[in-house]
């Protein structure tokens, strides 16, 4: 890793005053940040609306360099997933020592293709290494945090899944990848400006989705973000105490709590929240749990996404049934709630969070 401004952390703004100061116009920052998200070009050598001077210029003074790609994974319905070593140096990667890289520097991204109406190409990207928070049936959280990623390379994981798939630019982004992404506050709001930015890589605020275990502070400071992104609180379970044996960080924060800063969040943004709720197997699935689940929405006046868990050796959850889905589903929408189940993709490879990497991480442990 060099100490050189990285390009994928850089604005027109930003760049512009960087190579004003090297000598260089500032209005080719524009220039270059084109090669970079429209041409999906990063090696300054090929930017050749640049003088040569100019190009090595940037070349000497800036990173360009991008995670290193150790796994590819492409499943029998579309979806692709990635995993990404951020600290090796291209030399490394290449080289058969170091190839398996170290897990505490990786992260995984995910793209899910759907060809619905209108054909939605979702980046389903991690806003840190690992996770501290530590879900009782996430493998993201089982070797707990290892570091925040930097906005260039969260907004890096769109890029790349972009430049991976051959039909189609990315049209929606999702932070249900490893990590808190309210925890990372800083680099996830600087990464979502450049994502949504029309001189980066385009993509509507109302197509952005922050899932959150719920940092009730952090939420209400989303609501003052100018973008209108949409906010899901992963819930998970629909009362205290289940919900404080599933997820460790719920110990400090009720659900009343989290209601409160959903309907601060709404009135501030106008957007309305999403309650995300993962569906395991004889734990949070029963009749009981979705109507208490539609009195907590209901009071955020929100919708619910239901997702049938995917096994993850060795934690002990498996996934419910489909005719209890189903009926779990039907609980809710009779109380009147609007709730869909998501359809699950990428089941052949490994594609819920964390996975990847944990499966990556044992196959190191066992060479
Ligand atoms: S589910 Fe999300 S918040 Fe929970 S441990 Fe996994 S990555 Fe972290």
């Amino acid at each position: 890793m060099t100490s050189r401004p990285h390009i994928f952390d850089l604005t027109p703004d930003t760049l512009g005053e960087l190579i004003a100061g090297w000598g260089m116009p500032a209005y080719r920052a524009g220039q270059v940040l084109e090669w970079v998200y429209q041409q999906q070009v990063t090696d300054p050598e090929q930017m050749t609306n640049l003088g040569k001077a100019d190009r090595q210029l940037l070349s000497d003074k800036l990173d360009f360099t991008r995670g290193m790609v150790l796994g590819h994974q492409l499943a029998t319905d579309g979806t692709q997933k990635m995993l990404i070593d951020w600290s090796l140096s291209p030399q490394e990667a290449t080289s058969s020592l170091n190839v398996l890289g170290d897990s505490n520097s990786q992260t995984e991204c995910v793209m899910i293709p759907a060809n619905d109406a209108r054909p939605r190409r979702t980046a389903c990207i991690s806003s840190q290494i690992g996770c501290a928070v530590g879900c009782k049936f996430c493998a993201s959280g089982l070797g707990g945090l290892d570091g925040n990623l930097t906005a260039g390379q969260i907004v890096q994981q769109v890029w790349q899944l972009g430049t991976k798939d051959k039909v189609g630019r990315i049209s929606h982004v999702v932070f249900m990848g490893m990590g808190e992404p309210l925890a990372n506050f800083a680099e996830v709001t600087r990464a979502i400006k450049t994502i949504n930015a029309p001189w980066g890589l385009g993509i509507s605020g109302r197509r952005i989705t922050v899932s959150t275990v719920g940092l009730p502070s952090q939420i209400r400071k989303l609501g003052g973000l100018e973008i209108p992104i949409t906010l899901a609180i992963s819930l998970h379970a629909p009362n205290d105490v289940l919900r404080r044996e599933l997820i460790p960080w719920a110990k400090s924060v009720t659900i009343e709590e989290l209601v409160d800063a959903g309907r601060a969040y709404f009135n501030e943004s106008g957007r309305e929240v999403t309650l995300e709720y993962i569906l395991l197997g004889g734990v949070n699935d029963q009749p009981q749990h979705a109507q208490e689940l539609a009195q907590v929405a209901k009071k955020l006046r929100s919708n619910v996404n239901l997702i049938r868990y995917n096994e993850v050796a060795p934690l002990p959850f498996s996934r419910p049934a489909d005719a209890g889905v189903r009926l779990f589903q039907q609980t809710l929408q009779t109380a009147g709630i609007n709730c869909h189940i998501r359809a699950s993709r990428g089941r052949d490879i490994a594609a819920a969070c964390g996975q990847l990497r944990h499966e990556h991480d044992q196959r190191t442990s066992n060479n």
